[in-house]
């Protein structure tokens, strides 16, 4: 962020004059920051209309994602399409094309969209996003599309990104089919939301194309075969081709793995250090420390670690139980067609593309059961089959309520009847590919610059519907949990833990703690004038950047005071949450961090249930606290938000709201609209989930 202190409180001065004046929409038009990394990779022809046509695609569906959700949504739309009216669809990543060409493009064209961060495009997208939204009026007048965005509405700009590339999608003349679907997961029905969109949409399709609906049909995208034993190009859940053993990783004269290291090629660190924040009955917090020595990978404080996990083999089992599947089997897909990719590393085996590569343990959408119709394995599990995928509210009784997963909901529809009818290809093609998990880094990159910190509450309730049944786990705070105990020598088999995974991983990769990781690059950054105030909220887990931040300024004043500098510190303040007093995380540090900051630093507590007392959130300690944090406002300071994205993030923005209203003298609205402000120049950061 370039602007910082001094420069800013001279800026927002003038800028709440103006705003009082002036249109509040232009002043947010002004402010707004179309920014991003351009990381799209030039594989063969890239002009989008040319593959379509050459390809003899009769439909194309585009989708812009960040952490896989739209990525998965596209593919099911693309899957129905062929599925239910034999379309040659064409389904592509905006990434790797070029879009000059996308009003000479001769099909309908369906475009599913993410948005990220502050109403922000996917990184993908960012030349997607810089064609339309400077295509001319009546440049893309014979563009006919859909589109479905996926969002958030406990985010300020929800479905940001879907809603600015309709705007401009419709300024250039293009031609929309059908209304813009928008899926909220902040109300937990992206689902629902697309069901009830895709449906309309394939109505008006039907109409639009003159289509014949068929019994849904699976077709595969991939000609599979089965292999007779293991080599080493077969992968055994390498997260990589460059893993296997056939195919040596590049590294430098000083064995340095050259990367870069990201979203398609994670790098194997060590865990040098784990362990237990508080471990309460029902409760664990688990602080890791990632090595990322020999990867040339640079993170700054602030940014995000992905880590990527393998399913507990509880899970494994138990999905290879209900398809009836063999783990040992050695399979091959190879596309049908030059724009399809194949998801992950093959030749591999059928129980390390369950291990590693799909996601079979998160909840199941009525979409899947829609198209397992054609395979039930009797004539009443397809008549189960098909009422609860038609109707919304016995799916959620019997399915969604239940926390069942695939393997649980179809035992549960067949009453254990296996379903070996259903294929691998559709299993793969079908059920969402592994992604890593996005971790706030809570060390920094000053202070320790190879080792990477994550702070990680580990997900672990017990089904509220079915007490009798396994607990509901999350896959990568439940395998953090077992590299923790094994780490530190706790004897595994004495523990009630959920779940156990493979630790050591695929051909030992993974053996003595090691996981796949990546660093992604955020905006969550400090002010550059160490004088500039900061307010920093972030209760429970949200605290993990705030240690990061605090680490940084201790190592940057120690370094000063060491070159013989005065340097003064602006006001770090730090709003933090827990439950109680058994869950206050890191306690034992932050008086150190107090002490080393010569008063500069000061650390507000709330808990929410401590016994005999009154709960209190952060937020009410931003009101207790309201006439110093309006002026470090006042004077200039950043604030960050850090945490749980629904009742949180809100809460203190409200607070924050009421702050500035009633110290300004202002409406409610105008204080909104300062905090808005405050937003999108980067001086109020959210790094909320
Ligand atoms: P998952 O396997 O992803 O499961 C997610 C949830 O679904 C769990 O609660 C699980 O119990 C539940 N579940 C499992 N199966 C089912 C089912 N069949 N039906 C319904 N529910 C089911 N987290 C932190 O702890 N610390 C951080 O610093 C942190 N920073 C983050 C930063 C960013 C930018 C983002 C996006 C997220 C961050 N998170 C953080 C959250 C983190 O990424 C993970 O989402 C979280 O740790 C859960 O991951 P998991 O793999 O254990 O659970």
């Amino acid at each position: 962020f370039g602007i910082d202190n001094t420069d800013f409180t001279v800026l927002a001065g003038l800028v709440v004059a103006v705003l009082l004046y002036l249109k509040r929409n232009s002043i947010k038009e002004l402010l707004m920051s179309d920014d991003g990394d351009i990381t799209a990779v030039s594989s063969g022809n890239r002009d989008i209309a040319q593959v379509v046509t050459e390809n003899n695609k009769n439909y194309l569906v585009l989708y812009a994602s960040q952490t896989g959700t739209a990525e998965d949504y596209a593919k099911k739309f693309s899957k129905e399409l062929v599925a239910k009216f034999n379309l040659n669809v064409m389904c592509a990543d905006v990434e790797n094309y070029d879009f000059e060409s996308l009003n000479d493009v001769p099909v309908i064209v369906s475009i599913f969209i993410s948005t990220y961060g502050e109403g922000d495009f996917p990184d993908g997208a960012v030349h997607f996003e810089d064609f339309i939204c400077n295509a001319e009026e009546g440049a893309l007048s014979n563009l006919r599309y859909n589109m479905f965005g996926l969002g958030n509405s406990t985010y300020e700009f929800f479905n940001g990104a879907a809603k600015k590339a309709e705007k401009h999608l419709s300024a250039a003349g293009a031609n929309r089919l059908g209304k813009l679907g928008e899926a909220d997961d902040g109300a937990g029905t992206t689902d629902e939301d697309y069901m009830a969109w895709k449906d309309s949409i394939l109505d008006l399709l039907k109409d639009e194309l003159h289509l014949d609906e068929q019994e849904a049909k699976f077709t595969s995208q991939f000609e599979y075969s089965v292999l007779d034993d293991i080599n080493d190009s077969v992968s055994l859940g390498e997260p990589s081709l460059h893993y296997l053993p056939s195919h040596e990783l590049n590294r430098n004269a000083d064995g340095i793995q050259l990367g870069p290291f990201d979203l398609s090629q994670p790098f194997i660190a060590p865990i040098v250090k784990s362990r237990e924040l508080f471990s309460s009955n029902d409760r664990n917090c688990i602080h890791s420390e990632f090595d990322l020595s020999g990867s040339n990978i640079k993170y700054s404080t602030g940014d995000h670690l992905a880590i990527w996990p393998s399913n507990p083999l509880e899970k494994v089992e138990q999905f290879l139980s209900v398809f009836d599947l063999k783990p040992e089997t050695v399979f091959d897909l190879k596309p049908l067609d030059p724009t399809v990719k194949v998801p992950f590393p093959t030749p591999t085996t059928v129980g390390a593309a369950i291990k590693h590569y799909l996601e079979i343990t998160g909840p199941v959408s009525r979409q899947l059961f829609s198209s397992l119709i054609q395979f039930a394995p009797n004539s009443d599990t397809k008549e189960k089959l098909t009422l609860l995928s038609k109707d919304k509210d016995q799916f959620a009784v019997e399915i969604t309520s239940k926390y069942f997963n695939i393997a649980d909901a179809l035992h549960y529809v067949s009453g254990g009847v296996k379903w070996n009818t259903v294929s691998m290809q559709f299993l793969v093609e079908s059920i969402p590919q592994m992604t890593p998990r996005y971790y706030s880094i809570s060390s920094s990159s000053l202070s320790e610059k190879q080792t990477v910190h994550v702070t990680s509450i580990v997900e672990n309730f017990p089904n509220p519907e079915l007490p009798d049944a396994a607990p509901v786990v999350g896959v990568t705070t439940n395998l953090l949990r077992n590299i923790q105990l094994a780490q530190n020598n706790v004897n595994i088999a004495e523990t009630n833990l959920p779940v156990h995974y493979d630790l050591n991983g695929p051909r030992n990769l993974f053996a003595n703690h090691k996981l796949p990781v990546h660093v992604r690059r955020s905006n969550f950054r400090l002010p550059s004038n160490p004088s500039t105030p900061v307010i920093m909220i972030g209760p429970g887990t949200g605290v993990a950047p705030f240690r990061g931040f605090i680490r940084e300024r201790v190592t940057f004043l120690d370094l000063q005071k060491k070159g013989g500098n005065n340097i003064s510190l602006g006001k770090h303040l730090l709003f933090y949450g827990s439950r109680n007093t058994d869950d206050f995380l890191y306690q034992e540090e932050w008086p150190e961090y107090a002490k080393k900051l010569d008063g500069s630093f000061e650390m507000v507590v709330a808990h929410s249930r401590l016994p005999n007392t009154k709960k209190v959130y952060v937020q009410d300690k931003l009101k207790d606290y309201e006439d110093q944090v309006f002026e470090m406002i006042n004077n200039g300071a950043f604030i960050y938000v850090c945490g749980d994205a629904k009742g949180m993030a809100k809460g203190v923005s409200t607070a924050l709201v009421g702050i500035l209203s009633r110290g300004k003298s202002i409406s409610t609205d105008d204080a909104t609209e300062l905090i808005k402000m405050l937003k999108t120049s980067g001086r109020y950061q959210e790094d909320v989930w």
